[in-house]
């Protein structure tokens, strides 16, 4: 019989794989006996798993350039050590020997004990330090699993993943090893790993609760990432079915394709600029400077993920130009360090007390100006990039104009150092904020005054305005970029840039949003940003919209104050037919 559950579907496209249950959670170990004869085995299996964890880490250091902080070096030596101390390791051996279980539950009970030691501290610093710990026992943890993951794949080619949650990290590395479709039982459809999901194409259904008790290990299934329906054990004319979608998906994208030397402006002739967004360092390769009008979102936290500590400014300043060079003149927007929240590093995850709101607590812009020695190398190694052609610096997460005069005297002080050290740099660097609190899009007036450009991120906007977090799917369905106060935000901002002469240009997820094209371009936006699979739709719309002819429904929908009555409107902006 048919296995069907919900969630939200938050990455289009059919998927159809054999399941895969992902087992990270340190909560899902379990205990297995193993016979008295396996004993010595097993250790040796732990002692291997945690020689593999050593080498890695001690792999990750030789690859660290020169210039990387002193405090990052000693974090990783800090891990090694704790690797090579018996305190760590050898009571997980004395426990698969008394007890006779697997190596995994052994590290876990030794774990439980070190933890509660550490509670027992009276210094708070000292009791946190089971951070670093947890982050060495899991990461033998991994080498253990991933023992046992090579015994049932050999990469995840056809597979369909499903996990409770799953860092955006971790998405990554997967869609590297070809993972097929994701399904969550969390996670909200504006969290990154949605929209990483997204960008990477990977069907994906989230929020589906207990997904991992309704699908059974190595089963087929089936994602619908569009309605975020997933069908387990389905009968033959059920996949028939979702095949023939797959198919029909595939048509309508080469379709699009024709689009792609088409120039993008109305019917009327307005010009409408396509940038892209671009999110791990591996879409660089996937750009085509022909079909866009510059890069208006280069994610930098990615180049931070999956790896023991940060990059360095050299390391950097070499990701930078590689997409200066691959845009060939066009301008490239570098967002500064937008990590926290949901964006974590292996290396840096929760110094110090874990906040009890991490949205709206030391993230982006925030983190960076409490952190110099994250901000610095960054910061240097733009300017430096900036030398090598047009390149325009977005910070994120502004609230405050204090913010952007402390960025700009950063930026001139290590423009000043560079030129002392002799390195060109250009005169002058376009500096650009995002609009994602609501304080900033009241305050862009202002803020459009000390700005050279401004970009609408909706993602957090939406998130901040409607006080709906992001990776909560609980509440997601409070999503609404149509909510009136949504919408005057938007017209703030998009007043503000008019009024001031100063570009405005959106790379939130409703940029990419084909039923927002029209409404959004009707209000005035003239420069959109996302990732590079939604530009061709975008464009579509774009291509067959007369601003004149679609400005009367437009005006009647942003005096609309009944949701109905707005959804009512924006069909009929979309479904009108312009001359
Ligand atoms: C946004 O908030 O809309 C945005 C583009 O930034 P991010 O999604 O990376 O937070
Ligand atoms: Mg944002």
């Amino acid at each position: 019989m048919t296995m069907v559950s919900h969630g939200i579907g938050v990455s289009r496209g059919v998927a159809i794989g054999k399941a895969h249950i992902a087992r990270r959670n340190q909560l899902e170990i379990t205990q297995r006996t193993i016979t008295h004869d396996h004993v010595e085995r097993e250790i040796k299996r732990f002692r291997t798993a945690v020689m593999e964890a050593r080498k890695e880490l001690r792999k990750v250091k030789e690859r660290i350039p020169g210039s990387t902080p002193a405090e990052i070096l000693e974090f990783i030596d800090a891990h090694v050590l704790m690797l090579e101390d018996g305190a760590l390791t050898d009571p997980p051996v004395q426990i698969i020997r008394d007890e006779e279980c697997n190596s995994e539950w052994a590290l876990q009970v030794h774990r439980n004990r070190l933890a509660a030691a550490f509670d027992d501290m009276d210094d708070p610093y000292l009791a946190s330090r089971i951070e670093d710990v947890d982050q060495v026992i899991n990461r033998i943890q991994r080498h253990l699993e991933g023992e046992k993951d090579k015994e049932h794949h050999h990469d995840y080619e056809g597979i369909v993943l499903i996990a409770d949650d799953l860092a955006p990290a971790d998405l990554t590395l997967l869609h590297h090893e070809g993972l097929t479709g994701l399904i969550t039982e969390f996670g909200g459809p504006l969290s990154h790993t949605a929209i990483l999901a997204r960008s990477l194409k990977i069907p994906a259904a989230m929020g589906v609760r207990h997904a991992r008790q309704i699908v059974q290990e190595g089963e087929q299934v089936i994602v619908d990432g569009h309605r975020g329906i997933i069908l387990a054990n389905s009968s033959r004319s059920v996949v028939g079915f979702y095949r023939a979608r797959l198919k029909q998906e595939e048509n309508r994208l080469a379709t699009l394709k024709e689009l792609k030397r088409v120039h993008s402006r109305t019917r009327c002739g307005v010009p409408i600029r396509l940038e892209a967004n671009v999110d791990l360092p591996r879409d660089i390769a996937l750009l085509d400077a022909e079909e866009l009008d510059g890069v208006g979102l280069y994610r930098t936290e990615f180049l931070f993920m999956n790896r023991g500590c940060a990059p360095g400014e050299d390391e950097q300043f070499e990701a930078y130009k590689e997409i200066i060079d691959r845009m060939q003149g066009k301008p490239v927007t570098i967002r500064t360090l937008d990590l926290g929240a949901d964006k974590q590093i292996d290396g840096r995850k929760n110094r110090g007390a874990v906040p009890v709101n991490p949205a709206l607590g030391l993230r982006a812009i925030r983190m960076c100006l409490s952190d110099h020695g994250l901000f610095v190398p960054q910061l240097r190694a733009i300017v430096r990039a900036a030398a090598e052609g047009p390149v325009r610096i977005l910070i994120p997460m502004l609230s405050t104009a204090q913010e952007i005069f402390q960025v700009r005297n950063m930026i001139s002080a290590v423009t000043d150092d560079l030129r002392r050290e002799g390195i060109t740099v250009p005169d002058k660097i376009p500096v650009g904020g995002m609009i994602e609190v609501p304080a900033a899009a009241i305050a862009a007036p202002t803020f459009a005054k000390y700005l050279d450009f401004l970009s609408i991120g909706t993602n957090d906007l939406i998130q901040y305005t409607l006080a709906i977090d992001r990776i909560d799917d609980s509440v997601s369905y409070l999503y609404d970029p149509l909510h009136p106060a949504i919408i005057k935000l938007l017209s703030i901002v998009l007043d503000a840039g008019k009024r001031s002469g100063t570009p405005v240009s959106m790379c939130g997820e409703m940029a990419a949003d084909p039923l927002m094209t029209r409404l959004l371009i009707s209000m005035g936006l003239e420069t959109f940003s996302m990732h590079p699979g939604s530009i061709l739709e975008v464009k579509q719309v774009i291509t067959s919209s007369r601003l004149d002819d679609i400005a009367s429904i437009t005006k009647r929908l942003l005096r609309a104050t009944n949701p109905l009555r707005i959804q009512t409107l924006l069909r009929e902006l979309n479904e009108h037919k312009c001359a």
